[in-house]
């Protein structure tokens, strides 16, 4: 990879966020669809399995979607309706959605302005009486201070539910052990395999449980509550009458969608080098460019690389976070904005009153942020073109 060069500019659209699925995920696909067997069955079986050996966790539940993994986690919790969840605002949408759909009401807490996560200061401000439970993201893949969250939660009787929707590759140090995996190290942990997730299965997610006894209702409820699922049912063992313990959802994960998982993880590790790669030229590329770039990771943790946040630096360019978008894409590279914060969103504001100015650490991000393609497929020449471009962009910010 090189920065400048004599290259007629690029053709095809950069697009942020693309999967990298290959012969591997077709051939998987067409064996699963060969095999008879499409909805949850073995392949889900063997994709949890093989997850839950992944992040060495004790007990992990296959969904459709991350935020169905959230929904259920604040269910089988079986807090008081109207509970207060402390998050933060600087994530995507679902994890303030998930927590309103579970009848409870997202506080939001402020972040961290390097790194975009939890703000602990802030998290013991906004305690009260009715605060049942807290919800960090592990944002961009860089894993939260568990330690620090971890011991507010112990002081104060909250359960903890991860969201490490960007955090599959991540560990962390919990109590001097280093190497845990982010979202084994709360009660619950949730994870996405949406598209551009570094895992995909197109739509999917997964619950971690610490509990057991847990993970069999969490089971229960992704499949209507029903006693037992329907691979059980129909499998080769005979027809199996089952009863509706309680009303649950249709949250399960399907065997065609977990046959790109069970390709996808197999190379999971390949695809967080190349990653590495791209990141690692960015930060040496960017670096004198008007631009607050990601802080390296703190010691003893491993992030997960999931995205490459810049921030404008406006005491050093004219140019806006949105006209720098603009014209990025007029040069056919495709970027992110993560996030704007959640509370300015117009249902947050309309339903919380959450006035600008309540979390300014979080709105200064949401101002500035935008963030670059990171996505495993993409070639030397892709990442110096995002290069190229941002320095065409500085170079002529009129
Ligand atoms: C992607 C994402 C989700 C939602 O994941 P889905 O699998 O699309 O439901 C939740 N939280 C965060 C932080 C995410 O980035």
């Amino acid at each position: 990879m090189s920065g400048a060069s004599e290259r007629p500019w690029r053709e095809r659209y950069l697009v942020f966020g693309a999967p990298s699925l290959g012969a591997g995920e077709r051939a998987e696909v067409l064996a699963c669809i060969d095999s008879g067997w499409l909805g949850a069955g073995p392949r889900v079986a063997e994709l949890e399995r093989r997850l839950a050996a992944y992040l060495d966790a004790p007990a992990v539940v296959a969904v459709n979607s991350c935020t169905a993994a959230l929904h259920l986690s604040l269910k089988v919790l079986d807090l008081p309706p109207g509970s207060e969840i402390l998050t933060t605002a600087m994530t995507f949408c679902a994890t303030a959605n998930a927590i309103v759909h579970a009848g409870h009401e997202p506080v939001f807490v402020d972040c961290d302005r390097g790194t975009g996560n939890l703000d602990l200061d802030d998290v013991r401000r906004k305690l009260t009486p009715r605060t049942r439970a807290i919800l960090p993201v592990h944002f961009a893949g860089r894993p939260c201070d568990m330690d620090g969250l971890l011991a507010v939660a112990g002081q104060h009787g909250l359960f903890v539910v991860e969201d490490a929707a960007h955090a599959l590759e991540a560990t962390t140090t919990r109590l001097g052990q280093p190497g845990r995996h982010c979202g084994t190290l709360g009660d619950l942990g949730c994870f996405s395999f949406y598209v551009t997730k570094s895992l995909t299965t197109v739509e999917g997610g997964l619950i971690v449980a610490r509990d057991p006894t847990l993970a069999r209702r969490l089971k229960s409820l992704a499949l209507h509550g029903m006693s037992a699922d329907a691979w059980q049912r129909f499998s080769d063992e005979g027809y199996v009458h089952y009863e509706v313990e309680e009303p649950g959802f249709k949250y399960n994960l399907t065997d065609l969608a977990a046959s790109i998982g069970l390709h996808q993880l197999a190379s999971l590790e390949e695809r967080w080098r190349r990653r590495q790669v791209i990141w690692r030229f960015y930060e040496a590329e960017l670096a004198d460019l008007p631009l607050r770039l990601p802080p390296p990771p703190a010691p003893g943790t491993r992030h997960a690389l999931h995205l490459y946040t810049c921030q404008v630096d406006d005491t050093r360019t004219r140019l806006t976070r949105d006209e720098i978008l603009r014209r990025l894409h007029a040069l056919r590279i495709g970027a992110g904005v993560h996030y704007r914060p959640v509370h300015q969103h117009a249902w947050y504001r309309r339903t919380f009153g959450a006035r600008t100015g309540t979390l300014p650490n979080a709105e200064w991000i949401g101002a500035r942020t935008f963030s670059l393609p990171l996505s495993a497929g993409m070639t030397d020449t892709d990442a110096s073109d995002v290069v190229r471009a941002l320095r065409q962009i500085f170079d002529d910010p009129t």
